[in-house]
């Protein structure tokens, strides 16, 4: 993984290994991700899976909801393999996962870790034990565990216990608290459980899902508060499009600069034809935009104005951050470091020679109806003035030559073309 720097103090939590993944400590935050397929169709989930996998998701939850989803898991780890991904796959189970994990074996060695959640693992008198079974698997394969309390699924003995004893108490205080008190109580209080049975301490993450941005934060402060477990975020039902993204930020956003999160999932609605991956970007993104993680180099764009009235100017934003998002499969191996590379591509020359001063390469456009020519900046320094109607491939030329000198063969910088 990528160097981290780590401007933040972070909460101190137990490092859990999931597969070749490191989750908690000081390791570097987790960006993982979810299917939405139908796990018994093998052929559509190794493909969505090895999809979020190069778009950077370090772990892939799958949901095992029935037998056919569990029989398919193992050839899905083998295909995954084969094709060189190692992206670890998280089992989701809920209701039955008592009996998948039980009944089938080989799915249970093909994940890496379970996902349990408490408030759906059954009811009343089978419902301890069904936990029991789940959290004996895990012991028996060795698999680390999520214990992840979602609140449109809270465990609903708890919610009336708590609210009876609140409802008694002298001073009562309103429902809200005590439905935040119960997200972290279930969480928590299945985690000891789960130790009571044999699970190592090191082998159980906790997450508490809700959708609200506020109620996320105050519950989480709680939960970081009261145990040392590795914490799972993420804002449940995040939503769509730039509303799910933002929710997700500014919950995900305080937590992380709090320290507190050891893995994030950002739970994006895909629009309609809409790539899965997109929330694993915009998970990178909240991170290396927060100085936490770098996965891929940066654009700085500005937000163009009345000097930029043709779209040249965007189309040429778009196709240098698409290009350097594309490439970067081949260029984390080919050209380490490069994932911190900053590159400002501006509408016009009122800030563009200072942004693409501070950037490692930076273009700034003529504005409209000014001289067709585009200076770029090197390292700050002026090296060349693009004119014409191939600006944006003459620009990508720079960039490779840029990353081919900088991070691929040092010595060859100073050869640039000035
Ligand atoms: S850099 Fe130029 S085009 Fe971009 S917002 Fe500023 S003035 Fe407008």
């Amino acid at each position: 993984m990528t160097p981290v720097r780590f401007p933040i103090q972070r909460r101190v939590s137990l490092p859990v290994t999931i597969g070749p993944v490191t989750v908690g400590g000081l390791s570097p935050i987790v960006v993982q991700s979810m299917t939405n397929t139908d796990t018994a169709d093998v052929e559509a989930t190794v493909r969505q899976v090895a999809d979020l996998a190069r778009a950077g998701s370090e772990l892939v939850r799958i949901t095992v909801n029935h037998e056919s989803a569990a029989r398919a898991v193992p050839a899905i780890r083998e295909l995954l393999d084969a094709q060189g991904c190692e992206v670890p796959l998280v089992g989701d189970f809920h209701f039955n996962g008592h009996r998948l994990l039980t009944d089938y074996p080989e799915c249970a060695q093909a994940l890496a870790k379970y996902r349990i959640n408490p408030g759906n693992v059954g009811r009343g008198e089978k419902k301890d034990g069904q936990f029991a079974t789940m959290v004996e698997m895990a012991c028996r394969y060795d698999r680390p565990v999520r214990i992840g309390v979602n609140w449109g699924s809270l465990d609903p003995d708890l919610i009336v216990r708590l609210m009876d004893e609140n409802a008694r108490s002298e001073q009562p205080r309103d429902a809200e608290q005590i439905m935040r008190e119960a997200m972290v109580e279930s969480a928590v209080s299945s985690a000891e459980r789960a130790v009571e049975l044999g699970l190592p301490r090191d082998h159980i993450l906790l997450s508490c899902k809700m959708s609200g941005v506020q109620d996320l934060i105050s519950v989480y402060r709680m939960l970081a508060a009261r145990c040392d477990f590795a914490l799972h975020l993420g804002l449940t039902e995040a939503g769509m499009g730039s509303k799910g993204i933002v929710a997700s930020t500014a919950a995900l956003a305080v937590l992380l600069q709090e320290g507190i999160g050891d893995t994030i999932r950002v739970s994006l609605t895909p629009e309609p034809g809409e790539a899965r991956a997109r929330e694993v970007v915009v998970a990178q993104e909240i991170l290396q935009t927060m100085g936490l993680r770098s996965f891929t180099p940066m654009v700085t764009a500005c937000p163009g104005c009345g000097r930029t009235t043709s779209d040249t100017f965007q189309h040429l934003a778009h196709n240098i951050q698409t290009y350097l998002r594309d490439q970067m499969p081949v260029w984390r191996d080919q050209y380490p470091g490069v994932e911190t590379m900053q590159v400002a591509v501006m509408g016009c020359v009122v800030n563009g020679p200072g942004e693409s001063k501070h950037a490692n390469i930076g273009i700034s456009l003529p504005g409209s109806g000014e001289r067709p020519s585009a200076p770029v900046y090197v390292d700050g320094e002026k090296v060349a003035t693009l004119k014409g109607d191939g600006i944006a491939e003459q620009f990508k030329r720079m960039v490779d030559d840029y990353i081919e000198a900088r991070y691929g063969d040092r010595s060859r910088l100073e050869e640039m073309d000035p």
